[in-house]
């Protein structure tokens, strides 16, 4: 659905401007209910309706679904307000579905007057056993015929909190026997004696959803109400209740297929249950496919906006490899994030022939395909750290790396070579004595010997300390529940592994939460927005520099 003149979407916006419809005019919404944090998926449907409304000089508004305050908390109203913001998207004021309950409850009134809706007195499983199958007809409630007036003094008593939750609702009299099981007399209305955020305890009556969604757009004069494809079987609905209330406005809805990725989870319910359960650390784990999640891990807008667009957008289900994504988070890291060295499982080296107590400083690269990124100081001494996976007691002819006997370059450093590997009681290695060559600094041998190998290093004796953390897949499998499985079952025990004492350099100790670094040949990293501090510095790993899960 993806073609040179746009996808299908945009499309349809185009004809309808192209006849004047709407009087020429677009908007659009994104409406979360605020019953959790936001995930990638909502980035599709957020980067879909802002850029429809840019597009075409219109408008999209953020509005919190929130007529259900069983489920609602404050908390996650202004989690996702941060995090639109962050996705680089202006919304203004914020709207609340809150806010037309007033209006809600008259177009409720307006229906029983037009003998279209009927306060019902089944039960909850009455009901369910009234509406029939998908294969079976539904019979007509008992209550079906009430009269207009009985139906106005039970739906006010309703109102006024005279009943217990489940013992009336307010349904819309359409038609038992439609083959749509949404087209069944839907409730509109129930009973909750629950207080809400915003409305406080004015009301014990909510709306359900397919009665305020539609209203709320019409209200708000959206002209394209776009939405993931579980809700095709309900736009007949939609468009009923519109039609049969006293309102201008009546948009068009129109579905788009949801995004699913590899190796996680996109359901609001499902990261919910990570999250109540304890098998994560809360809605922002770096770990998680919210957006607060990989804000935290060092994802940047951009990188999932551009994300967005290259999935595109269409009616077919399928389901995104998650190397995708990280293609995209990489080709933006590697643009713009600045390259610095730290080592994070350190191993010691000791320059036998160089001076005690001296230091110089060495000019790096700031970004080597960018010379306009500058150069930044490095200090050097005797000491020095080096990562523990560059050497080999016994290494096989093309490790270019660290062995006895070996030489190697230090980025933007000198060349050294291994002596003797000291180790300790149980024979673990701790440290390498080295000697440098004083004529090789900057990295090359006036007598023309080749290098191959470079590795990165820090000052041992200025460096800074911190714990890094490394991520891993959240599910060990594709698809977490495959077989119908459980997805819980399907966690990766090996999803996060925390270094302590990694030694970074000292430029490091001005880094800024979400900042992105490239830490040479190990991956992208940044500071932690939330468990960092200047005594203990926290570094995520964002991503590796290149896929490792390719085969
Ligand atoms: P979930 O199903 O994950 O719990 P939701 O659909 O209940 O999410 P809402 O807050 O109701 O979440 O969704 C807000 C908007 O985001 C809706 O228009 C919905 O269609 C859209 N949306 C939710 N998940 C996805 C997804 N995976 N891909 C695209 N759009 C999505
Ligand atoms: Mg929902
Ligand atoms: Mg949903």
């Amino acid at each position: 659905t993806q073609t040179a003149k746009g996808h299908f979407i945009e499309n349809i916006i185009k004809e309808d401007l192209a006849g004047n419809k709407n009087n020429g005019r677009v908007a659009t919404r994104f409406p979360p209910e605020p019953n959790g944090f936001l995930h990638i998926g909502h980035a599709k449907s957020i980067c879909l309706n802002f850029k429809m409304a840019q597009q075409f000089n219109g408008k999209c508004n953020l509005r919190f679904d929130d007529s259900n305050p069983a489920k609602e908390k404050q908390i996650y109203i202004d989690a996702i307000k941060s995090t639109v913001k962050w996705l680089g998207f202006d919304y203004n004021t914020p709207f609340y579905a809150s806010d037309y309950f007033d209006a809600l409850h008259d177009f409720a009134v307006e229906l029983i007057k037009a003998g279209k809706a009927y306060v019902c007195s089944l039960s909850a499983d009455e009901m369910k056993e009234y509406r029939g199958t998908l294969t079976e007809s539904g019979k007509n409630s008992p209550y079906r015929d009430r009269s207009v007036e009985e139906n106005l003094d039970l739906f006010r008593r309703m109102k006024e909190g005279e009943f217990d939750e489940g013992e009336h609702t307010l349904r819309v009299k359409i038609d038992m026997a439609s083959p749509n099981m949404n087209m069944r007399d839907p409730v509109i209305y129930r009973v909750k004696k629950a207080p809400h955020a915003r409305t406080g305890d004015k009301w014990c009556i909510y709306p359900m959803y397919d009665f305020t969604h539609c209203i709320s757009d019409a209200l708000e004069g959206i002209t394209h109400s776009l939405c993931s494809l579980e809700f095709e079987d309900h736009r007949p609905l939609y468009d009923w209740i519109l039609d049969n209330i006293t309102i201008p406005c009546h948009p068009q809805q129109i579905e788009f297929a949801r995004m699913n990725i590899n190796y996680t989870v996109l359901s609001k319910r499902k990261l919910q249950r990570l999250v109540s359960e304890g098998l994560v650390a809360g809605w922002d784990d770096p770990r998680l496919p919210t957006l607060e999640g990989m804000r935290r891990r060092g994802y940047t807008p951009a990188a999932i906006r551009n994300f967005c667009d290259v999935i595109g957008v269409s009616k077919k289900e399928s389901r995104i490899d998650m190397g995708l994504l990280e293609s995209c988070l990489r080709d933006d890291l590697n643009e713009n994030a600045p390259r610095v060295m730290g080592v994070i499982r350190p191993l010691k080296v000791t320059l036998e022939n160089y001076p005690e107590g001296e230091t110089e400083t060495m000019e790096a690269m700031n970004h080597p395909q960018k010379p306009e990124a500058g150069k930044r100081d490095v200090s050097f001494s005797k000491h020095l750290y080096v990562e523990k996976d560059d050497f080999m007691e016994d290494p096989p002819k093309k490790f270019f790396r660290l062995g006895p006997g070996r030489e190697v370059r230090l980025r933007a450093a000198y060349l050294i070579t291994c002596k003797e590997a000291i180790k300790n009681e149980t024979g673990e290695v701790v440290e390498l004595i080295c000697t440098y060559d004083p004529e090789t600094r900057g990295g090359n041998a006036p007598d023309g010997r080749k290098v191959k190998g470079t590795i990165h290093w820090v000052n041992a004796e200025d460096c800074i300390d911190a714990q890094v953390r490394i991520y891993d897949r959240l599910f060990k499998d594709e698809n977490p529940e495959k077989d119908g499985q459980d997805f819980v079952e399907n966690l990766n025990p090996d999803s996060l592994e925390i270094l302590e004492h990694a030694k970074l350099e000292r430029s490091l100790e001005k880094a800024q939460p979400e900042a992105a670094y490239q830490f040479e040949r190990l991956g992208y990293f940044c500071l932690d927005s939330k468990e960092s501090t200047p005594e203990r510095p926290v570094f995520n790993r964002t991503v590796t520099l290149r896929d490792t899960w390719a085969k």
